[in-house]
């Protein structure tokens, strides 16, 4: 049984001169329907389901355009984009998907940059928390992104239901993370910190949660942690397979949330070997 890949081609409609473009996204689902996925599309999120993470305030001026910094543009119709791509995070909750959408999400916090940050870091609105939400369990977020995933701490801080372990590049954008804040268990590491030590934080972080508390496990998936990429902890394809492995070994639904990852043809065999990884070990 494939993993599904949630995707839209509408997500590919802003944004051609910044990094965070649609040519990533579309080189790797290229990718990915060559290795033969199956492909589902999704609806945009509800303004309700936006609510259950987000200010009505800050939802407001994002869909006037009011919201901009320096690394996150107020592109035409970016609430629309924004909506659709926390819709697909919605998705890949309700079938074990891979939401393989943009923008991404985890810098975003409840009314905009998070935890001090001074931009929300090419992020609008918060998918995979949104997606975390609406599901209703109790859930262990896997943020392996490079990047500190602040926007998703910010909203997750002291939910009992909720913990989140986060393994990033330090020192780094978004400046946090640097410690670990009750349930938001925080692994900050060295510019190519390389696979093995990788793989050694991960299963130390694991090794401080009980498993048996959550019905769930949500992965933010980011994959700018690839040797030469924005955050790079010096992984390379075979790593992902691995870490995809340790998610498996959880015996827990999985689903899984696109953040960075900024070379299109490393972001499609990256997904790929993590997504074998993980299916090739499911028990
Ligand atoms: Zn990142």
């Amino acid at each position: 049984m494939k993993t599904k890949i949630v995707f839209s081609e509408k997500c590919l409609g802003y944004g051609t001169w910044h990094i965070e473009g649609p040519q990533r996204v579309k080189v790797a689902s290229e990718i990915l329907k060559e290795k033969g996925y199956e492909f589902v599309r999704p609806n945009p999120a509800s303004e309700d389901d936006l609510l259950l993470v987000h200010d009505i305030e800050y939802l407001w001026n994002l869909k006037k355009g009011l919201v901009e910094d320096p690394d996150t543009p107020a592109y035409d119709n970016i609430y629309e984009y924004a909506r659709l791509s926390a819709g697909g995070a919605i998705l890949a909750s309700q079938i074990g998907g891979f939401s393989l959408m943009r923008p991404p999400g985890h810098h975003a916090g409840k009314s905009g940059a998070a935890l001090g940050a001074s931009t929300r870091g090419f992020c609008y609105l918060n998918n995979i928390a949104i997606a975390v939400r609406k599901l209703g369990k109790k859930t262990l977020i896997l943020d392996i992104d490079g990047h500190h995933g602040n926007g998703t701490q910010e909203i997750f801080q002291g939910d009992k239901k909720i913990t989140l372990l986060s393994l990033h590049q330090t020192p780094n954008y978004p400046g946090t993370g640097f410690a670990t804040e009750g349930n938001c268990i925080n692994f900050p590491l060295p510019s190519n910190a390389g696979g093995k030590l990788f793989l050694d934080t991960l299963n130390k972080g694991l090794s401080l949660v009980n498993l048996s508390d959550f019905e769930a496990v949500a992965v933010s998936c980011g994959f700018d942690t690839h040797l030469g990429d924005l955050a790079t902890l010096g992984l390379v394809e075979a790593d992902y397979w691995k870490i995809g492995k340790r998610i498996a070994l959880l015996s827990r639904p999985a689903f899984f949330v696109l953040e960075g990852g900024y070379s299109g043809e490393k972001l499609g065999i990256d997904i790929d070997r993590f997504l074998k990884g993980y299916e090739e070990n499911l028990k």
